[in-house]
């Protein structure tokens, strides 16, 4: 199981001049923080972790066992830029087989908020919860700023128009694109409507329940806050208006814990630089392998709904397809291609399905369907209300 999550820092990074290039390691029971830029800044990152980590626990996170979390903090952003998960992520949490990454830029005291950001990722990661997008990033963002929205959030909901609610409910890591403008907008939507739905006096109250919910998947919002999106968008717009200067938490201070610094062998350096690349290349091919499964499933859909020439269209832009999915594909595109007129197309796609088919029932459809188009008969494609789909022979008319 493995898991990729992305940021957009709120703040600007900093190229550091001159950095240090020499890595090492600022360890305690709970995490080993590497730094490309001196042990100093990596002690920091550990205490203020630490502090973080108690703040976790007061809010009810067991967060008990489990490897220590690695930090992994560059010089500089142009150190960081070959490890880039995508586009859009200035910083990421990776989860793979047992360990957890958080990767930034940079390890100072003022971009602390990112690594922030990140470790509540970890820390629900490993509580289990397998969040829509919008929710996981809307707490990693009220935790990791004990209750408020970051002030660069606040900046971009005030400078560029919002995203519908129904497109945030359903955002996936492939929404934004490129588009790092579109994925600003996101993270500081999602912010600011999770802190709205944990501390307005009209949505706190199913809050638990709405997490509770969430574990598995997207929740129903309409039918657990009992008002429609208009109206959570509308309550939206007036709680960002009426941003009030939340009340600031006083961070527990941090435990008095053995700390154990060292530096990093070239050679160490290279295998902890190493398995981070191998993590996130791991990463990238399960989001690209979600997001076409997501498209196949799509059409497939649109498919059983009769939509032929849509479903052949959608399933043509996947960039690839699996063996096990090779037989649908051609049959959909054998529909999708009469459906537009293109019979001796249609033909080949059949003949594909054929030799893509699993079962005998499949083989004999794909071979049926295959001489049909072959012959001169007059062929008619149909939907049937049952939600068959056929290509049939003009005479055989269904009953009236
Ligand atoms: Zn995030």
């Amino acid at each position: 199981m493995l898991v990729g999550l992305l940021t957009i820092a709120a703040g600007v990074g900093k190229a550091r001049a001159g950095g240090d290039e020499e890595w090492s390691v600022v360890r305690n029971d709970h995490f080993e923080v590497f730094s490309q830029a001196g042990p100093g800044l990596a002690r920091h990152t550990i205490e203020r972790l630490e502090q973080l980590r108690s703040f976790m626990r007061t809010m009810g996170f067991s967060i008990e066992g489990g490897e220590r979390i690695r930090v992994i903090g560059f010089a500089s952003r142009q150190e960081y830029e070959p490890y880039r998960l995508n586009p859009v992520a200035d910083a990421f949490y990776l989860g793979a087989a047992g360990k957890d990454y958080l990767v930034v830029p940079d390890l100072e005291p003022s971009e602390f908020g990112t690594v922030a950001h990140e470790y509540v990722h970890a820390v629900l990661h490993r509580e289990g919860w397998k969040l829509p997008l919008w929710l996981g990033e809307g707490l990693a963002e009220y935790y990791s700023n004990t209750g408020d929205v970051a002030a660069g959030r606040y900046q971009t909901l005030q400078q560029s128009d919002w995203l519908d609610l129904a497109d945030l409910l359903c955002w996936d890591t492939t929404s934004a694109g490129n588009e790092r403008d579109v994925a600003r907008m996101f993270y500081a939507e999602s912010a600011a409507l999770v802190q709205m739905l944990a501390d307005s006096p009209r949505y706190r109250p199913q809050f638990a329940e709405l997490l509770r919910r969430s574990r598995g998947g997207n929740p129903n919002l309409e039918s657990i806050t009992g008002l429609n999106l208009r109206e959570i968008m509308a309550d939206l717009h007036s709680w960002v208006g009426a941003r009030q200067t939340s009340s600031p938490i006083t961070l527990p201070a941090a435990p008095v814990m053995r700390i154990e610094t060292s530096g990093l062998s070239d050679a160490e350096a290279t295998l902890l630089l190493t398995e981070l690349r191998n993590a996130g290349t791991e990463s990238r091919m399960a989001v690209t392998q979600a997001s076409a499964d997501k498209k196949y499933m799509g059409a497939v859909a649109a498919f059983n709904d009769g939509d032929f020439e849509g479903a052949f269209a959608s399933m043509r832009t996947l960039d690839s397809i699996r063996e096990d999915q090779k037989f649908n594909y051609w049959m959909i595109a054998a529909f999708g291609l009469f459906a537009s007129g293109d019979r001796q197309k249609a033909t080949g796609a059949a003949e594909h399905a054929r030799q893509y088919a699993a079962k005998p029932k499949e083989e004999a459809e794909a071979s049926q369907l295959a001489s049909m188009l072959a012959s001169r008969a007059d062929l008619r494609i149909s939907h049937g209300t049952d939600g068959r789909n056929c290509i049939s022979t003009s005479r055989q008319k269904e009953p009236e």
